[in-house]
């Protein structure tokens, strides 16, 4: 299925209310909603006739004894059957336009959350935008469709009420009497009650946050024995739900029952009264019972005059928080007058100042030039900003000062979908989806071929391991890939970041989890491929470093010096040191830490399986190069 736009958007001018926001998505399906609303007040009528049918038969047929009683029965068969059919009708086109507006709602959600700067990922919370794209989006679309059916039923009071003046005016009143009560005690009922069942979707989002923590955690709390603390999290949210659903169902049933009964006391007053006109000769008794009828047809609606100002309120909360998304413009503009083209991939940082949304600095006037062809490896402490030169040049974020330029273009200048194509950035941590390997490599080009895939593969060293996997390429990945190893999921992010042979590959930390056998065959394979292309290596291990022409010292955000890996070991004592501490840190060993499956580059299970066949001989790697 493709993405089909939604017809209509919000009206993006923040200084109207939300309603009249909202209100082109409402018009966009005005043909269905009308055609529900104008159906559901035929239905009205329809359904008004019945009492006032049944009292004709009462007083002529029974009572008159005019001998047609069958025809007053078919008469109201038939009008129910009306009513029923033109009640289905109306309620199919009302529901169709809900589940259509909420389409869109959601489609609006979701097109302008792909388009937000990586910045505004960083600040809000995964299960606070799951609660809001589903909750909110139900909110919104229940009183956009559900607020107009519902004031046309309330004008069945209206008509109703009319048909009872034409019949009886003084018994129309005593009628009506109760039905001001009604109305205020469903008011002040949703008022009560309504502050409650705010908290109860709160609550159950907390608790879906927590669940949702303690799923995709579970390797942490499992591995630090925590799942008693977090079962006490757990109960305390969910406390917190029952406290909030039990505290709605007091309130309900102290509220409920007045409601429901008041009707039978204008029950009891329309028999009174109407009993005294019988009996004085003023009305006939087929009209008590018809006004019987009126008094329970008209409660529902001064009911659901108080749903739908909870409805409103409930709304109103959601949608705020629904234009909080998306009046946030992402900070990364597109050009409006873009670049394009196949680029050489020679990069220029001049000047390059970069805080983060929360204010970290990461990048501190940063000159940098890598030429097109060349591979250059970055060094420097952990929060020196290596990895933040890749995202600042894939547009990410975006500088707060100087200029980041590929082949002399300022970045901002170029088509940003191709400048993040030509910019291939293969993370530590890559994100598998759960689909085949297959796809899962070719993400970046669902259209390559089996052999592009396959070639891929081989080059960043998974074809063999995702041979030994029991459906080999088409062996579906578990969740966030958790069924491969750290460093079977960098090679396949490498696989993928190749298939798309981006001009400007940077490796960020790639290859942290993976054997240095491994590794050594990958850049054998990298070499050729790196040949005629810029490359940016953010590496901690001797292996890796030295691959590059040049290596790049960063600390805090500058480049504190550059030249070869020999250069700088003679000649910079501070690059000296930040190699020596990195080699202490637990995965430049390879082996002790890299690899999470515990079995060096293959998980626990397979490694005598799936290739990576080596022994790792933990020191081997600083001995090739240094
Ligand atoms: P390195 O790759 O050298 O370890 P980074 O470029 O990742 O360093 O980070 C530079 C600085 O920016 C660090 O202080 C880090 O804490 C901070 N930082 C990195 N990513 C983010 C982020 N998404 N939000 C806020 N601060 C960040």
């Amino acid at each position: 299925m493709t993405y089909r736009a939604p017809r209509a958007s919000i009206d993006p001018d923040t200084g109207k209310s939300w309603l009249r926001r909202a209100l082109p998505l409402v018009v966009a399906h005005r043909g269905m909603l009308l055609t529900s609303l104008v159906l559901s007040f035929v239905g009205l009528v329809v359904q008004v006739q019945i009492p006032d049918v049944v009292r004709l038969g009462i007083d002529h047929a029974i009572v008159g004894r005019n001998g047609h009683l069958t025809r007053y029965v078919a008469g109201v068969a038939a009008l129910a059957v009306a009513q029923g059919v033109i009640n289905y009708l109306a309620r199919r086109y009302l529901l169709r336009t809900a589940y259509e507006i909420e389409y869109d709602l959601r489609n609006i959600m979701f097109a302008h959350l792909t388009r937000m700067p990586f910045g505004f990922f960083d600040r809000v919370q995964t299960g606070e935008l799951m609660s809001r794209s589903s909750s909110d989006i139900r909110a919104v679309q229940m009183y956009l469709s559900f607020g107009p059916s519902i004031l046309v039923q309330c004008t069945i009071a209206g008509i109703a009420f009319v048909l009872m003046l034409s019949i009886n005016v003084p018994l129309a009143i005593v009628a009506m009497v109760t039905m001001p009560v009604i109305g205020v005690l469903g008011v002040t009922m949703r008022r009560a009650i309504f502050p409650v069942s705010w908290l109860i979707q709160a609550r159950l989002a907390g608790v879906a946050t927590v669940v949702d923590e303690n799923i995709n955690g579970v390797r942490i709390v499992k591995a630090f024995a925590a799942e008693g603390r977090q079962l006490n999290q757990l109960a305390e949210a969910a406390d917190g739900v029952r406290w909030a659903y039990v505290t709605d169902a007091r309130l309900r049933s102290r509220w409920s029952p007045l409601i429901e009964n008041l009707p039978r006391l204008g029950q009891a007053l329309v028999l009174l009264a109407g009993g005294w006109m019988v009996l004085d000769g003023h009305t006939t008794v087929g009209t008590i019972v018809a006004f019987n009828t009126y008094v329970l047809m008209l409660q529902p609606p001064f009911r659901l005059l108080g749903m739908m100002i909870m409805l409103g309120q409930r709304a109103a909360a959601s949608a705020q928080r629904i234009y909080e998304i998306l009046d946030t413009r992402s900070d990364v503009e597109p050009p409006a007058h873009p670049v394009r083209g196949r680029l050489h991939g020679d990069i220029e940082f001049a000047g390059v100042r970069f805080a983060y949304p929360n204010g970290t600095l990461a990048l501190d006037g940063l000159d940098l030039r890598i030429g097109a062809g060349e591979t250059v490896a970055v060094v420097g402490r952990t929060g020196s900003g290596k990895s933040t030169l890749g995202r600042l040049l894939a547009r990410y974020y975006d500088a707060d000062a100087g200029t980041v330029r590929l082949d002399g273009h300022d970045v901002r200048e170029l088509d940003l979908p191709e400048l993040r194509e030509q910019v291939g950035i293969v993370p530590d941590e890559p994100f598998l989806f759960s689909i085949s390997i297959r796809d899962n490599i070719a993400y970046g080009r669902p259209e390559a071929g089996a052999d592009e895939v396959v070639a891929a593969a081989v080059a960043a060293g998974a074809d063999e391991f995702i041979r030994n996997l029991p459906d080999g390429y088409d062996t579906v990945v578990g969740e966030r890939g958790y069924t491969l190893s750290g460093g079977q999921r960098q090679r396949l992010a490498i696989a993928r970041a190749l298939l798309v042979n981006p001009p400007v590959l940077v490796l960020d930390d790639a290859t942290s989890a993976i054997d240095v056998t491994v590794e050594q065959r990958i850049h054998a394979a990298l070499r050729t491929l790196m040949r005629g292309r810029t490359t940016i290596i953010v590496a901690h291990r001797l292996a890796t470093i030295g691959l590059a022409d040049r290596v790049v010292l960063l600390d805090a955000g500058r480049v504190v010096a550059q030249g070869s890996h020999a250069e700088l070991l003679a000649t910079e004592p501070r690059y000296a040191r930040v190699l020596a501490e990195q080699s202490r840190r637990p995965d430049a060993e390879p082996g002790a830490g890299g690899e999470p499956g515990g079995g060096g580059a293959e998980p626990a299970g397979g490694s005598g399986a799936s290739g990576a066949p080596a022994p790792r001989p933990g020191g081997q790697a600083r001995e090739v190069t240094a």
